[in-house]
């Protein structure tokens, strides 16, 4: 099922601190909730360490394509690998298509970023008669959905299951990423017929 979401419409990402849990629920940082389909914790193909679990997006805070649950973000934070290639190995974008379970993953040695929760806000986007300074102003923000907002366009990239235009689904750059290169806007595309999605990163 391709997802129906309007491009009128977004949903702005609002962090909130929260104290570690093992309630499933959509946030960065701190340990992603197993699922059946992610066995192994992902690692890095250029430098073979294990990656940075970045967030997790529950189905049920934010419309993906069916039978998408949960996506989670994971990031090589290693600033050798060229981690804001799309497709380097270095980043992994997981569609679990079956419910995230309660336990976590826990690797022995891998930094985890600071744990926040993450709620979604659905507000319209409304660019027409807007000046591109007007807009960077206004839209340049942490959300999923809408259209990217930056100086530079991401890259174009197909599905490799169906060859269709991946379509941008989030950006973000404010978040608390150690080691992050602060002048990447970080970038998901998703096939529309959920497939897959990748991460890139583009300057701002
Ligand atoms: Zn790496
Ligand atoms: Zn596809």
């Amino acid at each position: 099922m391709s997802m129906d979401v309007s491009q009128s419409e977004y949903f702005k990402v609002v962090y909130k601190k929260m104290k570690k849990s093992n309630e499933i629920i959509s946030h960065s940082g701190g340990f992603p909730n197993v699922s059946s389909d992610l066995e192994e914790w992902p690692v890095c193909d250029s430098c073979d360490e294990e990656m940075s679990f970045i967030f997790q997006i529950l189905s049920k805070d934010l419309p993906l394509p069916a039978p998408i649950e949960a996506m989670q973000l994971f990031c090589c934070l290693d600033s050798d690998c060229e981690t804001y290639k799309p497709n380097s190995g270095s980043s992994k974008v997981h569609l679990s298509k079956v419910q995230l379970q309660k336990e976590l993953m826990k690797p022995e040695d891998i930094d985890s970023l600071e744990q926040q929760s993450i709620s979604l806000k659905k507000e319209k986007f409304e660019t027409e008669g807007l000046s591109s300074d007007e807009k960077y102003e206004k839209y340049f923000c942490d959300k999923f959905y809408g259209e990217f907002v930056g100086a530079n366009s991401p890259k174009k990239v197909e599905c490799s299951h169906c060859s269709k235009e991946l379509t941008f689904l989030s950006q973000f750059s404010e978040m608390d990423m150690d080691e992050f290169e602060e002048w990447f806007i970080s970038i998901i595309q998703i096939c529309p017929d959920g497939h897959e999605a990748v991460f890139q990163a583009v300057r701002g």
